[in-house]
C-alpha cells in the first residue's frame, strides 16, 4: 500500500499543498505585519511632523495652564487621523513617564516604559520601529514653555491586536484553504493515479503473461501519451518476441525431427557429464538408463567400450593403443561392439548457450550402427576362406594322386586306375563347386537368364523321382509320392525349379542311411501356391544348425557330411532360386528321426510378373 503509485501521488500532492499554503501564509502574515508597522510609522511621522497642524495645535495647547486637558482635547480631535481606536491609545505623560491624561479607559494601568518613551524622556526624540514586539509606539516630547513647566510626552501606543486578529483570520482562511486543497488533492491524485496506474496495470499484466510464455493478449492503447507509447512499444516487442520464439521453436522442432529421423543414435552431454540432448535412436540403444536420467558420460564410455575417461571437466584418451581416427572436429572410434551389435562412434566437443547466456561446452556422440557392414565384411572374409579351403582339398588330392602316378612308372594298372579315378572325381567336385559358385554369383548380380514357362509341376516331380531312381535304388531307399488330385500348372523357370527339387531330394538321399524312406507330398494351398514336402527318416539336423543351413558352404559337422560329397552350396542355391520365384524353403528336423524340407512356390511366379511389367 505504502509503495503504491496512488499513495505516492497523494503524498506528493499533500506535501506540495502544505508547503505552498505555509509559504503563502508566512508571506501574507509577514506582509500584514510589515504593512501594519510601516503604516503606523508613516502615519505617526506624518501626524507629528514638526511643522504639522497637530504639532502646532499641541504647542498652543501646551502653553495653557491646564495643558493636559487641552492637549487631550487636541489629540481627541485628531483621533481619526491618528487612528485612535480601542487598540490604539494616546497618552499625555509627564517627564517621568507617568500618565497625566489619555484615551485609554484603564488610564495606562498597564503602560510600561518603552525604548521610544525613554528616548522622548531623555529628549533624544528617536522613534524606532519595535522589532519583534507585540506593540507599536511613538513618543514625542512637547516643550511649550521655556521654564519647562509644561513639558510633557505625547505617547501613542498600538497594541497591534487588530493586526493579530487579522493574522489569525488569515491563518484560519489559509487553514481552510489548505483543508479544501488537501481534499481536492486526494481526489485529484486518486483520478491521476487511476489514469496512470490502470494502463500500467494492463502493462504489468501483459508482461506477466509474456513472462509465463503467453503471447496472445494484446494491451489496449488508450492514450497517445508516454504510457500509450510504452503500451504500443510493448505490443510491438511482444510480437517480435513471439516471432523470435516461434522461429527458435521451429528451428528446434526441425532439428528434433531431423535428429529423431536419424538412424544414428545422437546423445550430447554437458561438461559435468549429464545428458543434454538425445534422439529416439539413442533411447533405443541406452533404454531405461536414458529414460530414467541415470545415463552419465562414464556409462556411455563403458557401454560403447570407448577408450575415453573423464578427468574433472576434461575428457582424455584412456588407452592410447586403441586405434582412433581423427575427424574434422573430434575423433571416430571404429567397430565398437555393444550388445552384439557393432558401431562406429564419432565424438566431438560442442559449445552451447545455457539459460543464463553463459557459453558452456560439452560433447556429442554420434553412434552409427555398422553391424550390417561388419557382418558383410565378415561373411566376405569367411566366404573367401571357405572357397579357398573347398578348392584346396580337391587340389591337394589331385596333386598327390598325380605325383604318385608320375613317381612310380612301374605302378600296376589297378592302382593307377584308382589314382586316376580320384583325380577325375576331385576334378568333378571342383567343377561342381565352381559351377555352383557361378550360379550364386549370377543370382547375386541379377544376371541369371530366366526361361519362364507354364508347366505341370506335379509331372515334373514325378519325372524327377524316376530320374533319381538309380540313385535311390543304389542306397536301397523307397520313395513315395503323394499329391492332391488337382494341382494347377505353374509359371516358372522349369529347369531351375527342377534343380531345386533335385538338390532337396539328393540331400534326402545323401543324409539318410541306406534302406531309408523318402516321402514327397504335393499340395495346392488357398493362397495360390504349391507346397512340396520332402521328408526322410535320415540322420536329421541339430536345431541350432537349422537357421544356418542356407548359408554358403555351411555344412552340419563337416566331417560327417564330407563323405557324402556335399559342398554346402546346394541349399543356398535352392533357397535363392525359390526366393527369386517369389517362393521359399524352410526346414524342420529332429536328430535321428529325419528331416522335412518344405518348398513353397507361387502359381504365378514373381519373375513372370516382373517380366510383364518390364515389357510394358
Ligand atoms: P551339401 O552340398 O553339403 O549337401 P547343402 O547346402 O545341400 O550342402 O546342405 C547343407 C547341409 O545341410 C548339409 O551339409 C547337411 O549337413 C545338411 N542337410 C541338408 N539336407 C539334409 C537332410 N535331408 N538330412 C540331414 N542333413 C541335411
Amino acid at each position: 500500500m505504502l509503495k503504491s503509485l496512488y499513495f505516492k501521488i497523494v503524498l506528493i500532492l499533500l506535501i506540495f499543498i502544505i508547503a505552498v499554503m505555509c509559504a503563502v501564509g508566512a508571506i501574507l502574515m509577514n506582509g500584514v505585519t510589515s504593512f501594519y508597522t510601516e503604516e503606523f510609522t508613516r502615519q505617526m511621522t506624518d501626524c507629528f511632523a514638526p511643522d504639522g497642524l497637530l504639532m502646532n495645535d499641541l504647542q498652543v495647547a501646551a502653553q495653557n495652564n491646564n495643558y493636559a486637558y487641552e492637549m487631550r482635547s487636541v489629540l481627541a480631535a485628531y483621533g481619526s487621523i491618528l487612528g485612535i481606536d480601542q487598540y490604539r491609545n494616546y497618552y499625555i505623560l509627564d517627564t517621568d513617564g507617568e500618565m497625566i491624561a489619555g484615551s485609554d479607559t484603564t488610564l495606562g494601568a498597564e503602560l510600561e516604559i518603552t525604548p521610544n518613551m525613554l528616548s522622548a524622556i531623555s529628549g533624544a526624540g528617536d522613534n524606532l520601529a519595535a522589532a519583534n514586539m507585540n506593540y507599536s509606539d511613538w513618543a514625542v516630547r512637547m516643550s511649550a514653555t521655556d521654564d519647562g513647566k509644561n513639558d510633557c510626552i505625547i505617547y501613542i501606543k498600538d497594541s497591534l491586536e487588530e493586526m493579530r486578529q487579522l493574522n489569525s483570520m488569515l491563518f484560519s482562511i489559509i487553514l481552510q484553504a489548505m483543508l479544501i486543497g488537501i481534499l481536492i488533492a486526494v481526489l485529484l491524485s486518486f483520478f491521476l493515479a487511476k489514469s496512470i496506474s490502470s494502463p500500467l496495470q494492463s502493462l504489468t499484466h501483459g508482461t506477466q503473461l509474456v513472462a509465463q510464455g503467453e503471447f496472445s493478449g494484446e494491451i489496449e492503447v488508450r492514450s497517445a501519451d508516454e504510457i500509450g507509447v510504452l503500451a504500443e512499444n510493448f505490443n510491438f516487442m511482444r510480437e517480435r518476441l513471439r516471432d523470435t520464439i516461434d522461429e527458435v521453436e521451429g528451428e528446434k522442432e526441425k532439428l528434433d525431427t531431423v535428429l529423431s529421423c536419424m538412424r544414428d543414435a545422437v546423445v550430447a552431454f554437458t561438461v559435468e557429464g549429464d545428458v543434454l540432448h538425445s534422439n529416439s535412436s539413442a533411447a533405443e540403444l541406452f533404454g531405461e538408463e536414458l529414460e530414467n536420467g541415470t545415463l552419465t558420460i562414464e556409462k556411455c564410455f563403458e557401454a560403447l567400450d570407448l577408450p575415453l575417461a573423464k578427468l574433472g571437466n576434461s575428457i582424455i584418451l584412456s588407452s592410447p593403443d586403441v586405434p582412433v581416427e581423427k575427424s574434422r572436429d573430434g575423433f571416430i572410434f571404429r567397430d565398437r561392439i555393444c550388445d552384439s551389435r557393432v558401431y562406429d562412434v564419432s565424438f566431438a566437443v560442442i559449445k552451447y548457450i545455457e539459460t543464463s547466456r553463459h557459453i558452456a561446452s560439452g560433447c556429442v556422440f554420434i553412434i552409427h550402427d555398422v553391424t550390417g557392414r561388419y557382418e558383410l565384411d565378415e561373411s566376405r572374409r569367411e566366404f573367401v576362406a571357405n572357397v579357398s579351403h573347398e578348392l584346396r582339398t580337391p587340389l591337394t588330392s589331385i596333386k598327390g594322386a598325380t605325383e604318385t602316378v608320375m613317381m612310380d612308372p612301374e605302378m600296376d594298372s589297378e592302382t593307377r586306375d584308382y589314382f586316376l579315378d580320384m583325380v577325375l572325381s576331385e576334378s568333378d567336385r571342383m567343377t561342381r563347386i565352381v559351377s555352383d559358385l557361378l550360379v550364386l554369383s549370377r543370382l547375386d548380380n541379377k544376371r541369371t537368364k530366366w526361361n519362364i514357362e507354364t508347366f505341370d509341376f506335379k509331372n515334373s516331380v514325378r519325372r524327377l523321382c524316376d530320374v533319381m531312381k538309380p540313385d535311390l535304388d543304389a542306397h536301397g531307399h523307397t520313395v513315395n509320392f503323394e499329391s492332391d488330385e488337382v494341382i494347377p500348372e505353374i509359371t516358372a523357370d522349369r529347369q531351375r525349379i527342377e534343380q531345386v527339387v533335385i538338390n532337396i531330394m539328393s540331400n534326402a538321399i545323401k543324409y539318410t542311411p541306406d534302406g531309408g524312406k523318402i516321402d514327397l507330398r504335393l499340395i495346392a494351398t488357398p493362397q495360390s501356391t504349391l507346397v512340396l514336402h520332402v521328408s526322410d527318416n535320415g540322420i536329421g539336423i541339430p536345431e541350432e544348425d537349422i537357421e544356418h543351413l542356407f548359408e554358403r558352404f555351411y555344412r552340419v559337422e563337416k566331417s560327417r557330411t564330407q563323405d557324402a560329397g556335399g559342398t554346402g552350396l546346394g541349399l543356398a542355391i535352392a533357397k535363392e532360386l525359390a526366393i527369386a520365384h517369389g517362393g521359399n524353403i524352410t526346414v524342420s528336423s529332429k536328430v535321428g528321426e529325419g528331416t522335412t524340407v518344405r518348398l513353397e512356390l507361387p502359381i504365378e511366379c514373381k519373375l513372370k510378373t516382373e517380366e510383364n511389367s518390364e515389357k510394358q
